[in-house]
């Protein structure tokens, strides 16, 4: 695959083994000025993504745009990481998945199946396998109801654009899949610290706006269930305790009003003043989004309770989104 065709689907595998053959270091990406332009890229990525839903077109006219643009995927996941928020990671992912839609439209239909081999994706003659178009078709639309399409020999007939629509979904679900597994270097958030910064207040006032998250307690690490119970049980929680629990819900999504109803069983519960410290530290009165603090700290507080699935984590959201996998 040409470099031009790797800048536009930048998650491939063929993408990924480009940037390792390139023997690049974290460091030198972050740092020099070579992949400045990369670094400025990886940023108009997370901001479109935030604000707008999609990733905007670079400009794309020999080798050096392409390859810029392709080092500035990684960064961008990175970047997304380092937000520690799901409604980012989410947003993100569904972005990259979109734009690689519109692409995909204008390609041909050899290309098109190209991709989704690398997704597991059976097709032959212009259908799909029942199970793949059933795992990505969004199925609450009628028009994708399995009862409105021909099936045949295990075989659902589709168009090339409606392929292209099911691998957005393939797309998304692998992007985020993947930002589950990934951390951050500490120097992503020094780098970017203004960006993340000035991102993070757009964040939280368009979570005001729309987002409600769709928190599922049975996935949350045994730390953040070991907070919720006591809080519910009207027990003294130390204020570490309360301050993990609140950056978590939010980082996850949940608005204040839901966090503030949670805490409301406390034994020492006064709603201005617990309305004042959720909100300090979800930024909306501080412009500071407070970061989820990892699983060493909250060892050191003596609120970990790991079960089998902390032993491959370091961060409560890590445990969190790979279990929702
Ligand atoms: S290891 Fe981490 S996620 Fe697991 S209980 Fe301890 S602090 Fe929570």
């Amino acid at each position: 695959m040409d470099l031009f065709k790797l800048s536009y689907y930048p998650f491939l595998a063929e993408a990924k083994e480009w940037v390792k053959e390139q023997g690049v270091s974290v460091e030198e990406i972050l740092s020099d000025v070579i992949y400045e332009r990369a670094r400025r890229r990886a940023i108009e990525r997370i901001e479109h993504a935030i604000l707008k839903g999609t990733i905007s077109e670079a400009p794309l006219t020999n080798e050096v745009d392409c390859a810029m643009e392709i080092f500035s995927y990684p960064i961008a996941r990175m970047i997304a990481v380092s937000f520690e928020n799901e409604y980012v990671l989410r947003r993100y992912a569904l972005a990259e998945a979109k734009k690689a839609y519109e692409r995909m439209k204008n390609e041909d239909m050899q290309f098109i199946v190209h991709i989704a081999e690398e997704f597991g994706m059976e097709i032959k003659n212009d259908a799909i396998h029942f199970s793949d178009y059933l795992r990505y078709a969004p199925t609450w639309d009628m028009k994708w109801k399995l009862v409105n399409r021909d099936l045949k020999d295990g075989y659902v007939s589709v168009a090339k654009q409606e392929i292209a629509r099911l691998l957005q979904e393939a797309i998304r679900k692998k992007i985020y899949d993947e930002l589950a597994y990934l951390y951050a270097p500490p120097e992503i958030k020094r780098v970017f610290y203004n960006d993340i910064l000035r991102l993070r207040s757009k964040v939280v006032v368009r979570k005001e706006k729309k987002i409600r998250g769709d928190a599922s307690f049975p996935d949350f690490p045994p730390c953040i269930k070991a907070i919720i119970s006591a809080v519910k049980s009207g027990k003294n929680v130390p204020h570490v305790g309360r301050f993990t629990l609140v950056t978590f819900l939010n980082a996850i999504g949940m608005d204040e009003d839901e966090i503030l109803k949670l805490f409301s069983k406390s034994p020492d519960f006064q709603e201005d003043k617990a309305r004042y410290q959720i909100e300090h530290i979800t930024g909306k009165i501080s412009g500071t989004v407070y970061s989820i603090p990892r699983c060493s700290t909250i060892r050191t507080w003596g609120l970990c309770y790991p079960d089998e699935r902390c032993k491959y984590v370091s961060h409560p959201l890590m445990y969190y989104r790979r279990k929702r996998k």
